[in-house]
């Protein structure tokens, strides 16, 4: 798996409209470099390009492909060849985004669910692979302008301006892909210290109010507990179904499925959050650390449970712990440094069961506290770094590893 250095762009300006169930984009991208002879484009299956400008002489060859590191990802993958070496290029394209990964993504009548990895916007992170444009995908500056008449706009970037229907969502040291969705929501706004924008598609089952203070004590465990204030002042809660929830920037997806008790509604903020340091802030920058961004999120969320005492911190994670001791003993176990990323459910059980179980473990010999403060550092590095923050699992491991020889023969138990 290679990375071809940094070329996604540095600033994305995009104007998203729609019509007839289909999406219109219409951008310019700029680049931090010069990109010299060939850029790939890597887009969503279901796009055409309608237009490609740019001040440089080009030729542009386009195919269906396959990328090699994620195999079963079938993409459009556009080269243009350049005669000159080109900073910018202005797009326009169109088309149905289809799902990539997961079903539920992309476009489905009036509801658009557009993540990362469905390419909604040009990848040209390398030629070779998408993978490390989801895990890297870092911009310095974007601004998104939706005009989609009576349907409603979120974006995991912050409100910038509102004018007769059209909605204009910007940010700058953007750490994630940008992504977005459309819906016929209901949106209500709540302003405290912080701003929090409630999209909702039923009757939603809490007051603002009652949101607002859930996130605010989510926000003050995280700061108790690893010293680090969140970088945003806007946050876009959206309640959906049948999307399992997830994280990018400023937007929390909500699965209304999880979230039925005040209980649930904490421990699936307190993941989604943790998701704004791992895996946000702070990158997996190699393919045996991408594990570490659900299983460190799995142990924070237990650990700040059991803190607001709102589960057993102890019964949580002896079950757990069981469950991964029996899929340890299965025979066909994998560790999880070997999958990059889990395509089918028996890898998504050893990233989601054995990844925390090895954090269990791991802070049962050194002490919660310990485990917390090792964590706490990179989370407080990455909030002053602005560039990419790299970590990978050789670096923690070799400061877990020597701390304690009965460490050392969990990380070989599980054989990472
Ligand atoms: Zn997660």
């Amino acid at each position: 798996m290679e990375y071809l250095g940094r070329q996604s762009p540095s600033s994305i300006e995009i104007e998203i409209s729609s019509r007839a169930k289909k999406l219109y984009f219409n951008g310019l991208f700029k680049f931090p470099d010069p990109i010299e002879e060939r850029i790939c484009i890597w887009l969503n299956k279901g796009l055409s390009i309608e237009l490609f400008d740019s001040d440089v002489e080009h030729s542009i060859n386009e195919q269906i492909a396959h990328d090699p590191d994620l195999g079963v990802l079938e993409l459009k993958r556009i080269d243009v060849l350049l005669k000159n070496p080109l900073k910018k290029f202005y797009m326009k394209y169109h088309g149905v985004i289809e799902p990539t990964i997961y079903p539920a993504w992309g476009c489905h009548g009036d509801l658009y669910i557009i993540r990362a990895e469905t390419l909604w916007y040009p990848f040209t992170v390398s030629c070779r692979t998408v993978f490390w444009g989801l895990l890297y995908g870092y911009h310095d500056k974007a601004l998104i302008l939706f005009k989609i008449g009576k349907l409603t706009p979120v974006a995991s970037l912050d409100v910038v301006s509102e004018d007769n229907g059209e909605i204009v969502f910007g940010g700058e040291n953007i750490y994630q892909p940008i992504e977005f969705i459309i819906g016929p929501f209901k949106r209500e706004v709540y302003a405290g210290d912080k701003q929090l924008f409630i999209y909702t598609l039923n009757k939603p089952s809490y007051t603002s109010a009652e949101l607002y203070k859930h996130l605010d004590n989510v926000e003050r465990a995280y700061e108790e507990l690893y010293s680090v204030k969140s970088p945003h002042n806007q946050y876009h809660l959206v309640f959906l179904k049948e999307t399992g929830g997830f994280h990018a920037g400023s937007m929390i997806v909500l699965d209304e499925k999880y979230i039925k008790t005040s209980k649930g509604l904490t421990l699936n903020l307190v993941h989604e959050f943790s998701h704004i340091w791992w895996a946000g802030k702070i990158k997996l920058c190699s393919p045996d650390s991408t594990w570490l961004m659900e299983a460190i999120p799995e142990y924070i969320t237990t650990r700040i449970g059991g803190i607001l005492g709102i589960l057993e911190y102890t019964k949580q994670v002896k079950e757990v712990v069981n469950k991964a001791k029996s899929i340890l003993r299965s025979g066909r176990y994998r560790p999880p440094t070997t999958i990059p990323m889990p395509m089918n459910e028996y890898s998504e059980s050893i990233w989601r069961v054995v990844g925390p179980s090895i954090f269990y473990e791991v802070g049962g010999i050194i002490g919660y506290e310990s485990l917390d403060h090792i964590l706490s550092v990179f989370m407080e590095e990455s909030l002053s770094s602005n560039k990419p923050y790299c970590l990978t699992w050789k670096t923690l491991r070799r400061m877990l590893y020597n701390l304690d020889e009965r460490v050392s023969q969990i990380l070989n138990r599980y054989g990472v």
